[in-house]
């Protein structure tokens, strides 16, 4: 293709990256996965200091990997730098949960890391700007970020819902005997954690209702696709890495180029079906326009009501834990 035919590159920013899942989202969005075939990137990766140069030898790997689309990679421990101008930002980067660390030290130690990274957005990213946040606690993080990156708008930050998502038609796809490209109107609400509520009530397959018995569906599909993230570590000895990075491609590619019907993603609540307006929150959304809007009018049952307060109940909490960073 002659230059002059390729679109303007998209800035893309990914923090963590010399991570686990960054090793291998990086090499998803540098082919084009995400922004498109035809997209020229140019990827800033942010580290902590100690390991940048891990990240200078991820940069090297990408390099030889001759993606005609990669023009450009910056390897940076600055937050002002690495989010120069970007279009788009995956904030991978957490700190992991230490031996005896309370829930509420970690959500503080992780608000150090995303308050800063939200101001660099604010002062330094492009007008068009979207963010999804994977690092955990990923909800709050976002709200965090969200919280201190000025004059951007709140729905501009998201959090990774969609391995949730995706967890949940596979599981269900392996309960029917079908393809997961089968299935539709899947949900998952709430926080990315044990509460989350993966939502077949308005489930179709080939578009029909999803019939399934209800007790396969409380006792085993909920706690399974909830509490995936252990069995991985579990049966393959680490955590999950491809398939989150996978997710965060599914995630961005669907808010920039449009959803095939109902994708979860967990974005600001508008107080829609009692999630308290503000929170970060996993629901069913439809990307299409470059926005992940709420799918609206579904009427909920009780037990539905029920497993989204729990896992709300978890969120307002986590927002109430690192009050003093969103004063
Ligand atoms: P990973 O790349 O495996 O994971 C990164 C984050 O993603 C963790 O918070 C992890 O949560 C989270 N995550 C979300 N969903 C999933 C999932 N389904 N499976 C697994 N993880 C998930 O971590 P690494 O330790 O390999 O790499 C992290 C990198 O981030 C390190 O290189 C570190 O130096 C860097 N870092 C960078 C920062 C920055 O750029 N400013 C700040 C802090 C760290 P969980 O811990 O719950 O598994």
């Amino acid at each position: 293709m002659s230059e002059s035919s390729q679109s303007r590159p998209v800035k893309v920013t990914v923090t963590g990256a010399a991570g686990n899942i960054a090793y291998s989202l990086l090499w998803r969005i540098a082919s084009g996965d995400v922004f498109g075939k035809d997209v020229p990137v140019e990827l800033a990766l942010l580290e902590i200091p100690a390991a940048t140069r891990a990240a200078e030898g991820v940069a090297m790997e990408l390099g030889d990997s001759a993606f005609p689309l990669l023009c450009g990679i910056t390897v940076t421990d600055s937050a002002d730098t690495a989010f120069d101008g970007a279009n788009a930002a995956f904030l991978v980067g957490a700190k992991p949960r230490g031996k005896g660390m309370e829930r509420a030290d970690l959500l503080a130690e992780n608000g150090r890391i995303f308050g800063p990274q939200g101001k660099a957005i604010g002062e330094h990213a492009a007008s068009d700007i979207k963010v999804v946040v994977v690092g955990n606690p990923a909800n709050t993080n976002a709200l965090i970020a969200a919280h201190h990156a000025q004059d951007v708008p709140a729905e501009r930050f998201t959090a990774l819902m969609r391995l949730d998502h995706n967890r949940a038609l596979s599981q269900l796809a392996q309960k029917l005997d079908c393809q997961v490209g089968d299935l539709s109107r899947v949900a998952v609400w709430g926080n990315h954690s044990a509460t989350q509520f993966p939502d077949l009530t308005f489930a179709e397959v080939a578009g029909s209702p999803v019939d399934v018995d209800q007790s396969w569906y409380t006792d085993e599909f909920i706690p399974r696709v909830a509490k995936r993230g252990a069995e991985i570590i579990d049966v393959r000895g680490s955590s999950s890495a491809a398939s989150a990075a996978s997710a965060a491609v599914d995630h961005m590619r669907d808010w920039v180029q449009g959803s095939d019907g109902w994708a979860t993603a967990a974005v600001v609540s508008d107080g829609s079906y009692g999630v308290d307006e503000g929170l970060i929150a996993g629901f069913p959304t439809i990307a299409r326009d470059g926005r992940y809007e709420i799918v609206q009018g579904l009427e909920l049952s009780d037990f539905q009501r029920q497993r989204i307060e729990a896992s709300v109940a978890e969120l307002r909490a986590e927002r109430e834990a690192v009050g003093d960073l969103l004063g």
